[in-house]
């Protein structure tokens, strides 16, 4: 079985987060530390874990990223991924949600795949669609924010937890899946790993070798308008209630604006 896994690198999510204001891209500059995404990890973990149990089983790591990203996919090679494939091109600098998809997919389909396990939405772009895009693109079944996962040789089979309920899923191989948080965290690296991950297959592709034209005027893209910084965050009003609460908190409703 060979399984893709869908890495991002992030700028670590404890550390100060900023956007470039003339791009609207994560300012990497002045971002806190890169690090392979915490989801990631874990979809990376679900893929090692059926490695484990199925011997024989290949695991890639495919990112699409800046050159500077190759520490953080050699993380998801030190865990004990087989090979790493990282998408570089300046070409895809501020790629939209479906250029990156259309690469992704195109990278994997060059890799081959049985199972793609990818993230349900990244700490910083945050839009959760990447993996539903690339079934999309790829023209396979997807199963998406899965709180469990079960792999067979034909089968992929999952829950998908809402309020409503949970339900049961299940596709045959090819096929996406997206988990959650509620999946295992990824394995520490041991110097054993991180020794062994030096030597691993890990291969540099450009949009152009993926038969991808990141200007084609032919496929639609998002534009972006404008990016302004979020407001400072004031002290909310604190009420103190001497017998008055309730008509401080009315005269505080209307002066807000807050109407029948
Ligand atoms: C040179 C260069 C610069 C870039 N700069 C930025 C930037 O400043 N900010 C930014 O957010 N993105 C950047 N990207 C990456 C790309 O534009 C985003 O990954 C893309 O828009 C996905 O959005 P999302 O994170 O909201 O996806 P989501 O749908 O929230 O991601 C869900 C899951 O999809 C997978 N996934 C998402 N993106 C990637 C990826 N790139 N590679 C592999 N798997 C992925 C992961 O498993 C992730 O957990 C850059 C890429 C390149 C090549």
């Amino acid at each position: 079985m060979k399984i893709v896994v869908l890495i991002k690198e992030v700028p670590d999510t404890w550390g100060e987060r900023r956007l470039d204001l003339e791009t609207g891209l994560i300012d990497r500059g002045a971002a806190a530390a890169p690090v392979l995404d915490e989801i990631d990890e874990r979809a990376v973990e679900a893929a090692l874990a059926h490695a484990d149990a199925h011997p024989g089983t290949e695991v890639t790591v495919l990112a699409m990223a800046p050159a500077s990203a190759t520490a953080t996919i050699r993380k998801a090679l030190a865990m004990g991924a087989t090979s790493a494939v990282h998408v570089v091109d300046d070409a895809l600098r501020g790629a939209d949600l479906l250029l990156t998809a259309e690469v992704l997919a195109a990278a994997i389909r060059r890799t081959g795949y049985d199972l793609v396990i990818a993230g349900n939405l990244s700490t910083d772009g945050g839009a959760g669609v990447i993996p539903a895009m690339v079934a999309e693109v790829l023209g396979v079944p997807q199963l998406t924010g899965l709180a469990a996962l079960e792999v067979s040789d034909t089968m992929v089979t999952g829950d998908r937890v809402s309020d409503a309920g949970t339900m049961r899923v299940s596709a045959e191989l090819p096929a996406v899946v997206s988990i959650t948080e509620a999946l295992p965290e990824g394995r520490f690296t041991t110097f054993k790993g991180i020794m062994a991950a030096k030597k691993k297959p890990y291969e540099t592709v450009d949009a152009a070798s993926l038969d991808i034209a990141p200007d084609d005027p032919a496929t639609a893209r998002y534009i972006m308008l404008s990016v302004a910084e979020r407001p400072p965050r004031h002290a909310g009003i604190k009420i103190v209630d001497e017998g008055d609460a309730g008509e401080k908190l009315a005269a505080f409703l209307i002066a807000e604006g807050v109407t029948r």
